[in-house]
């Protein structure tokens, strides 16, 4: 619901420009406006619409939205140029993936960043050579023309922000810092290490290669506890990588 809201909010701003002129009253019916869209679209929508009315629903949603737009002001001028792309074929060592591509920017210079919405826990997961998340590495693959900046954009109530990949300072907001880019001087360095690993993953995937290998966060996540050792490790606060 929060990226079809965020989809018609975009659809009608466009640009950073009109972000930073909207005033408090117009703000407030487009926020409104979108919370009731996304409401109105979803099935899910009515169980919640039903046990915490529609009135409520759509003021807390509209809330969320207003946050997350505060954190957008921040940044360096922007123009979206594209949302919510519909899914695309990626290939990787002859599988193909089918993605989705939440929002592309472009800045002022013909620089783009390219950016996915979260709503839960949010980290950095697609770095290291099995990244938990390789999502916004493949976004990159298929997108990297002047790319200067991935991102996931966390909006939920609790905290709205940017965790970014990204080799401009201010990118983001005043005072931002460079992300670590794995070592690398630029994003473009980079994801030539993402080409090549996201086609060994790929590969191995294809290949059936599946060695027991766990990484922390999907031993967490798994319900074979029962049936296996690597749990108990766990427990003892090891990774299975160390
Ligand atoms: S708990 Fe065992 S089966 Fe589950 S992911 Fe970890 S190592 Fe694999």
């Amino acid at each position: 619901m929060i990226h079809h809201a965020l989809e018609h909010v975009w659809s009608v701003l466009r640009d950073s420009n009109n972000l930073l002129s909207l005033g408090a009253d117009a703000q407030a019916r487009l926020l409104d406006d979108g919370a009731g869209r996304a409401l109105a679209k979803y099935a899910v929508s009515v169980i919640r619409v039903r046990a915490g009315g529609s009135g409520r629903a759509r003021r807390r949603m509209a809330g969320v939205l207003r946050k997350w737009l505060d954190i957008e002001r921040q940044r360096e001028p922007f123009e979206v140029e594209q949302l919510e792309l519909g899914r695309q074929a990626a290939r990787h060592a002859g599988l193909e993936f089918s993605v989705r591509i939440d929002r592309v920017d472009r800045l002022a210079d013909g620089a783009r960043v390219l950016i996915d919405y979260k709503k839960g826990v949010v980290a950095p997961d697609w770095r290291g050579e099995r990244p938990d998340n390789p999502q916004l590495p493949i976004y990159a693959l298929l997108r990297s023309q002047a790319l200067v900046a991935v991102a996931y954009g966390r909006v939920n109530a609790g905290e709205c922000s940017f965790i970014a990949e990204t080799e401009r300072l201010a990118i983001f907001k005043p005072g931002g810092r460079k992300s670590p880019l794995e070592g690398m001087p630029t994003l473009a360095a980079l994801i030539d290490v993402w080409s090549q690993r996201i086609e060994n993953i790929a590969a191995d995937s294809r290949a059936g290669r599946a060695a027991v290998a766990p990484t922390l966060y999907a031993c967490k996540s798994c319900r074979l506890h029962g049936l296996c050792r690597v749990p108990a490790a766990l427990e003892e606060g090891v990774d299975s990588h160390d």
